[in-house]
């Protein structure tokens, strides 16, 4: 029997009762999709904290694992400690660590600047306790000195104690396939989930890239450009494409896929049906 592709959908915490309920509804969607994970995201400098626990008490218990994003840069040891012990009494034995982006204007990077101290934290106060994912960037971060540095970072947060990586979204598939090639030359054997971004609107796609680093390229901007307002063809298209990059993906070797919901349904869903990753 062919072993069943692990595929892991992420949520970020609503603002307000309507938008809270509205997530509750995605993700009885999403469950009978059967992914190993669902995630929730949390907001540099514990901005969501109250917001991301509540998701997490919503959606725990209920036969898929969830997962909540912890991050490090402008907050304190006292307050992630007192997360991780939370989590651990609630079950929960998967975290997704990162650094974050403080909002500008906020300085102080904390007493943990970098997610791999963020890493070497949770390893140290909780143990092997949880199954720790980290960030990973095919396209290289934003802030990173070069591409060698960057490969040298994530490395480092594998050593200090990282079991897998999570990717930024992007749409080249050799730029996935370059970056695993390096970090398996480097020694380190961990499975690294593609992100996937369903494509289903124009500027809120342009705007996520300009923010992340990730390189839309010129041919979809072109043709995205082409079709203006008409959201029936852009959702058409952008279905057709993000398929395409999951199946080169995946017949590559990727060992999951890891898909940014928007707190939507319909758009990873039907990418996952018709990848044959779960029955309708
Ligand atoms: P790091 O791994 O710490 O890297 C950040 C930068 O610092 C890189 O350029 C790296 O090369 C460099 N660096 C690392 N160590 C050092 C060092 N010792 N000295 C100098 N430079 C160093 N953000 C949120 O706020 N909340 C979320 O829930 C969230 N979820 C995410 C989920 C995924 C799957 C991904 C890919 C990103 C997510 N982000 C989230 C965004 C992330 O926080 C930002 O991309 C952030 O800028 C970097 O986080 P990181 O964990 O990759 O940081």
């Amino acid at each position: 029997m062919s072993k069943r592709v692990p595929i892991s959908f992420e949520f970020f915490p609503t603002k307000t009762d309507a938008g809270a309920e509205k997530l509750r509804v995605v993700h009885q969607e999403l469950l009978p999709l059967a992914p190993e994970f669902f995630s929730i995201t949390y907001g540099a400098g514990g901005s969501t904290r109250e917001r991301t626990l509540a998701a997490i008490n919503d959606f725990n218990g209920q036969g898929v694992p969830v997962a909540p994003h912890l991050s490090c840069i402008g907050d304190n040891k006292g307050r992630i400690a007192e997360l991780l012990d939370l989590y651990k009494d609630l079950g929960i034995n998967r975290v997704v660590a990162l650094r974050g982006d403080l909002p500008s204007g906020q300085v102080g990077l904390g007493e943990l600047p970098y997610a791999q101290d963020l890493v070497r934290f949770i390893r140290e106060h909780s143990g092997d306790h949880f199954q720790i994912e980290v960030a990973a960037y095919p396209e290289m971060h934003p802030q990173a000195d070069s591409f060698d540095a960057d490969i040298h970072r994530f490395v480092e947060k594998v050593q200090a104690g990282a079991n897998a990586g999570l990717t930024q979204f992007f749409f080249n598939p050799d730029a996935y396939f370059y970056f695993v090639d390096r970090i398996q030359k480097a020694g380190i054997d961990i499975p690294i989930a593609p992100g996937i971004m369903p494509l289903t609107n124009a500027s809120n796609l342009i705007r996520f890239a300009d923010g992340t680093g990730a390189e839309i390229p010129r041919w979809i901007r072109k043709q995205l450009q082409a079709y203006g307002d008409d959201s029936q063809s852009i959702k058409a298209f952008g279905h057709e494409v993000v398929l395409n990059l999951c199946e080169r993906l995946l017949a590559g070797g990727a060992p999951g896929l890891h898909f940014y919901t928007m707190n939507q349904t319909d758009p990873t869903r039907q990418l996952v049906l018709d990848l044959g990753l779960a029955k309708a």
